[in-house]
């Protein structure tokens, strides 16, 4: 089990991401083609490139250049908001993981917290709202609250990746407020929120590498 997030961990924990995703990335599409345009399985997958991509090119055992290299790749994705705003989330990280070559589970959960306020930064997306921060807002709130209890890195991942899916399921009911989907009102509803689905995935498969 991993205690703390170094370089090594979080290479794993990127690259179980990649895997994850593109295992899944045929169905992300089929849920953002119920009420989107159908690119984000497509643009996960090339996210997921980029990100391995930076991971080779990237210097070994520098945690926060890591997270920079990677924010960078992923703000360079094409396909509408979910490239900028995951590179934006991981520079994030990055900012609050300067000089630290591990984080434990306070400073991982300060790490997201600086990230998701990041993301605040250029979105005015709420919970409720039928994106990705309906998965990413419950998944920092339990990474802090996992902090605060004295749970390690690995157990907090459990319970982010819990709140994520729990959140991302959520968003079956809602009405979609932001993007392509936004036009249909009503008829959003009735399928999960791919980018509030793929949030989820992500988590999980961080918490299935720090396990
Ligand atoms: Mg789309």
């Amino acid at each position: 089990m991993i205690q703390s997030i170094d370089y090594a961990a979080m290479v794993a924990l990127l690259r179980a991401a990649e895997t994850k995703v593109i295992d899944k990335h045929e169905w992300l599409g089929q849920l953002d083609a119920y009420a989107g345009d159908g690119d984000h399985g497509t643009t996960m997958k090339r996210a997921m490139g980029c990100i391995e991509t930076a991971i080779g090119a990237s210097a070994e055992g520098d945690l926060p250049a890591l997270l920079t290299d990677v924010g960078w790749a992923l703000l360079g994705v094409d396909g509408g908001s979910t490239g900028p705003l995951l590179g934006t989330l991981f520079n994030g990280l990055a900012e609050s993981a300067a000089g630290q070559s591990a984080l434990d589970a306070a400073a991982f959960a300060a790490a997201f917290e600086a990230g998701l306020a990041a993301v605040q930064r250029q979105t005015k997306a709420q919970p409720g709202d039928k994106t990705m921060m309906d998965a990413l807002v419950p998944a920092v709130q339990a990474l802090r609250s996992a902090a605060d209890g004295g749970l390690g890195v690995a157990e907090a991942l459990d319970n982010a990746a819990a709140a994520a899916e729990a959140g991302a399921v959520a968003t079956t009911d809602m009405q979609a407020k932001f993007g392509r989907a936004r036009n249909l009102g009503e008829r959003s509803k009735g399928s999960p929120d791919a980018g509030a689905t793929s949030m989820s995935l992500l988590f999980r498969a961080f918490a299935e590498a720090a396990a």
